[in-house]
């Protein structure tokens, strides 16, 4: 059986509920980085027809696909998405607004040319936004869709999000079952970077069937080849969806979550090798058994680090972080490699 049909027959017995279609599928308020200074951020992840990568297997981790719309919205539908989102950013003077869909805001079966330009329009009108990100898969991102975005926004800084998730192409196919290749990723960002739009890569720590140190080793060599086609690096760390793949392993006790001390020690070498280069992490789920963790005595503070380093980007952050489960850690990085595929869960 091959991987994307392992994750089509996952897929295929989970149901979506339907739900409002003039409701985004989640709309939250939060901080990042605009050249090097703070800025507070609205993020909005349209309810759209969902990722047709997805639809058809697609990525092993990957639990967005049951965010998605059970009908296709109408225009005036994302457009009443975003108002709602809008409203969210209250009295924020100013913000950068992050666009997700579950999906690709590229792909024009999602979201039509007409409305994606009557968001970009809308959000080139609003003062309170510097910088637009879109988060989309590379094979959407063209010299004629870029184009269109910086005429329409003009001054407001404009970012492409792209899911690489790594710059090995065996483990991009045979543990994420991606369906596109670094090369692609390459031609999307240079793409990107002619018409003056940066890139942000997400990458992400531990797809399934890789012990915590060649996941590790992974991340490292990622950030070395992805870095000049970056303008950020925000590194993911894999959390259990429901409904994936790496769900059906993690119930098999074939799969458990990376450690936080692996992310802590991944940035403090990257940052070393690349110190301009704003390294980001927000470890979603971070203490809970489904999301990446230590011991349930040092979790939130490790993940508090994280987040505290994502602004900062002052590897001291991690300076004070001490715990007696740092040698269990360790002792899994030695004896992971030796399990023949078996997680070492706790
Ligand atoms: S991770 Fe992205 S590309 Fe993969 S199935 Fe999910 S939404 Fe689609
Ligand atoms: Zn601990």
């Amino acid at each position: 059986m091959t991987l994307n049909k392992a994750v089509a027959d996952i897929r295929a017995r989970q149901r979506i509920k339907p739900s409002a279609l003039d409701r985004p599928s989640a709309v939250w308020t939060g901080v990042d980085l605009l050249d090097g200074r703070e800025i507070k951020t609205l993020t909005i992840i349209f309810k759209t027809s969902g990722c047709r990568w997805g639809q058809a297997g697609g990525c092993t981790m990957c639990g967005f696909v049951y965010d998605s719309a059970t009908e296709p919205p109408s225009p005036a539908d994302l457009e009443t998405q975003l108002d709602r989102a809008l409203n969210k950013a209250g009295d924020m003077d100013e913000f950068m607004l992050k666009i997700f869909t579950s999906g690709s805001f590229f792909d024009e079966r999602e979201i039509s040319p007409q409305v994606r330009q009557s968001i970009l329009r809308r959000l080139a009108d609003d003062e309170r936004i510097p910088k637009v990100l879109a988060e989309t898969r590379p094979e959407y991102v063209t010299d004629e869709v870029m184009d269109e975005c910086t005429t329409i926004l003009g001054d407001t800084k404009f970012e492409i999000a792209v899911g690489l998730e790594t710059s090995s192409d065996i483990i991009r196919k045979d543990s994420i079952n991606k369906g596109f290749t670094f090369v692609n990723f390459v031609r999307a960002s240079e793409t990107a970077k002619k018409h003056g739009v940066t890139t942000k890569t997400y990458l992400m720590l531990k797809p399934p069937f890789l012990s915590e140190g060649e996941a590790m080793d992974d991340i490292i060599q990622s950030v070395n080849d992805a870095a000049q086609y970056s303008d950020t690096i925000s590194i993911n760390l894999c959390n259990v969806q429901r409904g994936t793949f790496v769900e059906s392993l993690w119930q098999k006790q074939q799969y458990r979550p990376p450690w936080l001390w692996s992310i802590v020690e991944i940035i403090k070498k990257a940052k070393q090798v690349h110190p301009d280069m704003p390294i980001m992490s927000d470890p979603v789920g971070a203490g809970s058994k489904r999301g990446p963790h230590n011991c349930k005595q040092c979790s939130h503070d490790v993940a508090d680090a994280i987040r505290k380093f994502s602004i900062t980007q002052d590897v001291g952050d991690f300076d004070e972080l001490t715990c007696d489960c740092k040698e269990l850690w360790k002792k899994v990085l030695e004896l992971d490699d030796l399990t023949y595929g078996s997680a070492i869960m706790d």
